[in-house]
């Protein structure tokens, strides 16, 4: 099982600054109209130098629809926060992404416990999120198989948006 703590023992990835850049406020048009090729080429090109770990570029270029589903999935969820409702129960706690089925997520806050649904019909980001899930759950299944190699590492990193789902995850 991984923790933040423990990825924060290992060293960090260069360059977080471009990557925290290309999920939160990243280009939209770089995300949504290049296709995955282009996109994994770019990722790895920036984020791994090439005197790196082979195995690790050579993941994330086979599995490049994944990454680039991941990013988009981060993208739209850090769009889709804000518009969440705060907790209404302790007025203190922040939602995060908990369950999901068919047509909804479900997002729990993180103090008091509570659920909160919301569907494809009250957010547009909500379906784009459900559509982009199956790259989460590639980048999963290899981080419940290896989670503290090179490549686990870096996956891990690209996985603190979605940390309490992926927990979530991994126990089952
Ligand atoms: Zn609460």
């Amino acid at each position: 099982m991984w923790s933040p703590k423990s990825y924060a023992q290992y060293q960090p990835i260069p360059s977080l600054h471009i990557r925290d850049f290309l999920v939160e406020a990243g280009p939209e048009i770089l995300l949504f109209v290049i296709p995955s090729v282009a996109i994994a080429l770019f990722y790895v090109s920036l984020f791994i130098p090439w005197n790196q770990n082979r195995q690790l570029r050579r993941w994330l270029l086979q599995n490049r629809r994944a990454v680039r589903q991941l990013l988009i999935l981060n993208f739209t969820l850090k769009r889709l926060r804000p518009k969440l409702p705060g907790c209404s129960s302790c007025t203190a706690g922040r939602f995060e992404l908990w369950d999901h089925d068919r047509n909804l997520l479900v997002f729990r806050c993180m103090n008091c416990r509570r659920n909160i649904t919301v569907s494809v019909f009250q957010f547009q980001e909500v379906r784009q999120i459900l559509n982009n899930l199956p790259g989460l759950f590639i980048v999963l299944r290899q981080l419940s198989y290896k989670p503290f190699d090179a490549l686990g590492r870096h996956l891990q990193a690209l996985c603190v948006e979605t940390e309490v789902f992926a927990r979530r995850y991994l126990r089952r």
